[in-house]
């Protein structure tokens, strides 16, 4: 592609939402034949919002519960700990001093608040800690059958409670089977939601190709398998959890609204999150190289 073609159809992304950050991202974007995409933050609304909080019938109330949760998420910058942070403001609740935090990609956080450990995350990281969680794992299935993201805290290595989080998209997602742009391409959705949570977004996207409970590696991994049957892969995701695949993908493509180090690992970054973006970028790409061709 020539210098000039390049510059105006960067110029034209922008316009669109789409950063693409030089040309050969542009040319790799392409020649993409298998869409990955990370479904947290990204086929979903970057600004998730917390609806419910639940307390686990043992003494600890539910400001308690989200107080010591949104202590800890303050050393966070994923999307859910946004919201959970947002959700603890408008319910006036009064933060703590947190020490030791630690994030744990594609699981969650913990951390000293108040003196106390505290653990907040999702299903897998409550089976690791080897927490009964009685009769907040029914209600986190039912949450979850309705594709939303579900959060266990554990306190002092006990479950205290567990919230739902509203998925949502946003804009109105497009339908990747019935768009002529994806046509063609393999969609494929890697998240490290539940099961549960996964199926209900795929099934509402059409998206009939999915993953679930996937950590870091294991996105990265699904990126290289890709790649050794002879795909040409773009990734789409927006977070820290992120990043291995981002790296690994032929194209890299970040969320505006995610962790500046899923935008630093990226060719093309989308101010706006959703699917029509993506196809937004690629459809950009393929008539900037056909006009020169
Ligand atoms: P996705 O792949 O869909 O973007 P992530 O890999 O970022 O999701 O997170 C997977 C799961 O780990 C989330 O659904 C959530 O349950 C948990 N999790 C990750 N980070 C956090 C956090 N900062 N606070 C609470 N839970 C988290
Ligand atoms: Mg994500």
């Amino acid at each position: 592609a020539t210098p000039m073609s390049i510059m105006v159809a960067t110029g034209r992304g922008a316009q669109a939402g789409v950063l693409v950050r030089d040309a050969a991202a542009l040319e790799s974007l392409a020649k993409v034949d298998v869409l990955m995409v990370d479904k947290t933050g990204t086929l979903t609304e970057g600004k998730p919002e917390l609806t419910d909080v639940i307390a686990a019938d043992d003494g600890m109330d539910e400001a308690e519960v989200l107080s010591l949760a949104a202590s800890l998420e303050r050393g966070s910058e994923h999307p859910l700990a946004e919201a959970i942070l947002a959700g603890a403001e408008s319910r006036g609740a009064v933060l703590h001093e947190t020490t030791d935090f630690e994030a744990i990609p594609g699981r969650g956080v913990r951390g000293r608040v108040a003196g106390r450990a505290v653990v907040l995350g999702n299903l897998a990281l409550m089976r690791v800690l080897d927490a009964d969680l009685g009769e907040l794992a029914g209600a986190g299935e039912r949450l979850q059958e309705a594709g939303k993201t579900v959060m266990f805290v554990a306190v002092d290595g006990k479950p205290r409670g567990s919230w739902r989080r509203r998925t949502r998209s946003s804009p109105p997602p497009a339908r990747p089977s019935g768009c002529s742009a994806v046509r063609g391409s393999r969609i494929m959705m890697v998240t490290g939601d539940s099961e549960r949570a996964a199926r209900t977004v795929a099934g509402a996207l059409d998206i009939e190709d999915w993953r679930a409970e996937a950590v870091p590696e294991d996105k990265r991994d699904i990126v290289a398998e890709l790649h050794a049957r002879g795909h040409h892969v773009a990734m789409a995701g927006d977070g820290i959890n992120d990043a291995p695949a981002l790296a690994a993908a032929d194209t890299g493509i970040a969320m505006g609204t995610g962790a500046d180090v899923a935008i630093k690992s990226a060719g093309v970054t989308l101010m706006r999150g959703d699917l029509n973006g993506i196809v937004r970028a690629r459809l950009l790409a393929r008539a900037t190289l056909s006009n020169i061709r």
